[in-house]
């Protein structure tokens, strides 16, 4: 007889890793399957090596470029498999750890393919076992460009672009979204001539525009070159080195580089997942479709994360998983995507969270704007980082909080506190009333709220 599971997660990413501790949790009898990675993209190679490599490309540049202002000289060298094996130790530790905690929960780790054999069955790798609910987590792979196939050595997806061995003299990243400006940002900084390719007339489609646009300013100044309008027609490979065709409106330029990352979205996962056989047909982009209690159109199967594609980020994988198997208990789980938090790990780091401000004007027609720039922030001064500003986006009518971006270094950390306020449902006041330590870059956010009613005090 099959094994019996109260739930099958398949995918152990940061969405169904999560998902099978809170239901082991919260009493059930949980089973997850994965067939590459505990930790899934996220861990492996994700989130987590590229913050890693993110961090040490950012100290390589700052010792090359910055040390010197703060009295501190000497010549640094650049030692690529060192910093490459620090990022491989990295993830190393992070996605035994998810073993560790699946042993401490009582998770079963199935090792290998899922596939859905019917609702309540799933067959991995030959073996049949049975739960009375499944959970998809099966997560997104890179979208290749056909006139540009991924080859693992020149032409490379995200995967690729965290593991290159050799520093490339010119490097061609197509795709100016957070993926591309975060993986251009780590080459740039080691000493790549970084061009970026970008369908669009900017970086960033997603993000404020205001933010992103002055990003770019800062990521043209350490170096990397933009071209807007512009998309990659095809690559011959000649020697060690590729030819790429750039087409923008009709002129068709060449450039040959030693590397071309494409970096232009990723779609999700579900190959060999046996959904047809089960009657769930994805949304034209693959997508699967599930209501607001995460469940497919199989009433025992649910789905979470990027495979679902509504926001597609870790945090949000997270959420999502958490909320499906409390939701499965009878509980009130919940995701509140409009105050889920989005963050480039560029140099300013850019935060969002809430709507950016062509968002507000649309939605709410008079809104206030607050903004502070970090030059006038104490904290940044002592640091030397003083590039960028905070923006706060208030509802005019009744000063409710609708959006902060932030843009400096550590944003990832100061958009924290207005990701709270969104989720409190906060005015602007609440955030300019609120104690911030001194000297912290949190107090820019504070001077922003206050800049609402044009009441900040150091500008
Ligand atoms: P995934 O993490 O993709 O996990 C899915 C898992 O399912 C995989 O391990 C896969 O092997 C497994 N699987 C698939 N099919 C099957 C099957 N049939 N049987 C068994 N196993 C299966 N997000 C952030 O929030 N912050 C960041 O800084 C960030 N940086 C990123 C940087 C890069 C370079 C990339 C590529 C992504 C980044 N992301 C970031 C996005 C983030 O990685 C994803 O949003 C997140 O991993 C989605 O989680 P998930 O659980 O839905 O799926």
């Amino acid at each position: 007889m099959a094994e019996q599971f109260d739930l099958i997660v398949i995918g152990a990413g940061p969405g169904g890793y999560v998902a099978a501790i809170r239901a082991a949790q919260l009493g059930m009898r949980v089973a997850c399957v994965e067939k590459q990675y505990l930790g899934g993209t996220c861990l492996n190679v994700g989130c987590i090596p590229s913050k890693a490599m993110l961090e040490s490309s950012h100290h390589f540049y700052a010792a090359k470029h910055q040390f010197a202002k703060h009295g501190i000289i000497g010549d640094v060298k650049l030692d690529l498999t060192t910093m490459l094996k620090r990022k491989d130790e990295v993830v190393k530790g992070l996605t035994s750890g998810v073993g560790f905690l699946f042993k401490k929960n009582k998770v079963a780790h199935l090792n290998g393919h899922g596939k859905i054999t019917g609702p309540g069955s799933v067959d991995v790798n030959g073996t049949r076992y049975e739960a009375k609910n499944i959970l998809i987590a099966t997560g997104s792979a890179p979208i290749p460009i056909p006139s540009l196939p991924f080859d693992g050595k020149m032409v490379l997806d995200s995967t690729g672009a965290l593991a290159i061995s050799e520093l490339p003299k010119k490097l061609l990243i197509v795709g100016g979204g957070y993926i591309g400006v975060e993986l251009g940002s780590v080459w740039n900084r080691l000493g790549s001539d970084v061009n970026i390719v970008e369908f669009m007339p900017y970086i960033l489609p997603a993000s404020d525009r205001e933010m992103a646009n002055e990003l770019q300013k800062f990521l043209t100044k350490q170096g990397i070159k933009f071209q807007f309008n512009t998309g990659a027609q095809g690559a011959k490979v000649e020697g060690n080195q590729v030819r790429v065709a750039l087409k923008s409106g009709e002129t068709i330029s060449e450039l040959v580089v030693d590397k071309v990352i494409v970096a232009v979205g990723r779609k999700p996962y579900t190959e060999n997942l046996g959904l047809d056989s089960i009657g769930i047909t994805p949304s034209p982009k693959g997508f699967i479709t599930v209501d607001d209690h995460f469940r497919t159109t199989v009433p025992s199967i649910y789905a979470i994360g990027d495979v679902i594609g509504r926001i597609m980020l870790a945090h949000n994988a997270e959420e999502e998983g958490i909320a499906a198997v409390e939701l499965m208990a009878g509980k009130a789980g919940h995701v509140n995507y409009k105050a889920c938090p989005a963050v480039v790990y560029t140099h300013p780091e850019l935060g969002s969270v809430g709507l950016t401000e062509d968002q507000a004007r649309e939605q709410f027609g008079e809104i206030k704007v607050g903004k502070f720039p970090l030059l006038a922030n104490g904290r940044a001064k002592g640091m030397g980082e003083t590039e960028g500003f905070i923006k706060v986006i208030g509802d005019k009518r009744t000063d409710r909080l609708l959006g902060v971006h932030a843009l400096c270094a550590h944003a990832s950390d100061v958009i924290a506190e207005a990701t709270v306020a969104m989720e409190f449902a906060a005015s602007c006041e609440d955030i300019a009333r609120s104690f911030h330590a001194h000297p912290t870059l949190s107090e820019a956010l504070k001077e922003a709220a206050m800049a609402v009613d044009g009441r900040q005090i150091h500008m």
